[in-house]
């Protein structure tokens, strides 16, 4: 890639002022390292837009770059399209875009069906104002019926005009560089940032790992298995693992790393710090 490597932070929008506070204190300690920008997730039906659009604008005003998430499963274009307004109208010009998911059991409606028709609408209603992030799957997202879908409906994304995109997190770095390596073969040329999942805590993250398709390999399961409820030697093991993936995604040429900090900064700092960034 030859360009300066782009990292970034998310955190999800806190539910309490405990939440409030804790969040605050975690972007600062993040803020400290200048990422290139924050980001914030967005509930699936815009359930959090407020709480998404106060956590970015809270971040912009202490003069840090914050892009909200903007997902579109059972939205209207007027939804969405009064959304993007209300971004623009904070001077807001960068925005995470993806179809979201609904809680299992709720049906989808909605004028959307994939995160590349947002893309368009995006495109289509605004310009080139906002810089827009898409998702992708290295180890393939769980309704793709075969390995090449997966590609095809990236580049949908891409073609729709998406600027980048940042990946669902995953443990396995040769996952990452075929993936890349076949787009790359599809004609998409965007820059593919590694999404990075610190672990803290292991039966959470098997939870979000089922859900969201990401493999914990056997040999991370059974020792994060094997410490039970030992929180220091997980946290131990986990930073280790964790920041020798990072180093071998950089050095492979990954052009940054978009680390998924579930609102803590404790973890995400360490990696960052022994990775000398
Ligand atoms: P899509 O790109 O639409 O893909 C969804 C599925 O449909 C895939 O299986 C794909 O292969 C298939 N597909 C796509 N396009 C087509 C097409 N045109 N025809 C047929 N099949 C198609 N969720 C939230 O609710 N809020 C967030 O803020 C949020 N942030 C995220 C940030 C990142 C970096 C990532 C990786 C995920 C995030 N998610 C978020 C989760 C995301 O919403 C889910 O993974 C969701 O299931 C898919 O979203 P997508 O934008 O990738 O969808």
């Amino acid at each position: 890639m030859g360009s300066v490597p782009v990292f970034s932070f998310e955190f999800f929008p806190p539910r309490t002022p405990e939440g409030k506070a804790k969040l605050r204190a975690a972007w600062q300690e993040l803020a400290r390292l200048e990422p290139r920008f924050f980001s914030c997730t967005y509930g699936a039906g815009g359930s959090t837009r407020e709480g998404t659009l106060e956590t970015v604008l809270e971040i912009r005003k202490a003069g840090h770059e914050a892009a909200p998430h903007i997902s579109c499963v059972a939205s209207t274009k007027k939804d969405v399209g009064e959304q993007l307004a209300l971004y623009k109208s904070h001077g807001i010009r960068h925005v995470v875009a993806l179809r979201g998911d609904l809680p299992s059991g709720i049906a989808a409606s909605g004028e959307f069906r994939y995160a590349n028709e947002l893309v368009a609408f995006i495109r289509e209603t605004t310009g080139d104002w906002f810089r827009i992030e898409v998702a992708c799957y290295p180890e393939y997202h769980p309704q793709t019926r075969n390995a090449a879908d997966e590609v095809k409906n990236f580049r949908k994304k891409v073609e729709a005009g998406a600027d980048a995109a940042i990946t669902q997190y995953f443990y396995n770095a040769d996952a990452y560089f075929r993936f890349v390596d076949e787009c790359r073969a599809a004609g998409i040329a965007v820059p593919i940032v590694p999404g990075i999942m610190p672990i803290g805590n292991f039966s959470q993250l098997a939870r979000f790992s089922d859900a969201c398709g990401a493999e914990i390999p056997r040999w991370m399961r059974v020792k994060l298995e094997g410490y039970r409820d030992d929180a220091a030697s997980i946290r131990a093991f986990g930073l280790d693992a964790v920041t020798a993936l990072c180093a071998r995604l950089l050095a492979g040429g990954a052009p940054g790393l978009h680390f998924y900090t579930l609102n803590q900064a404790a973890l995400s700092a360490e990696i960052w710090r022994r990775l000398k960034l």
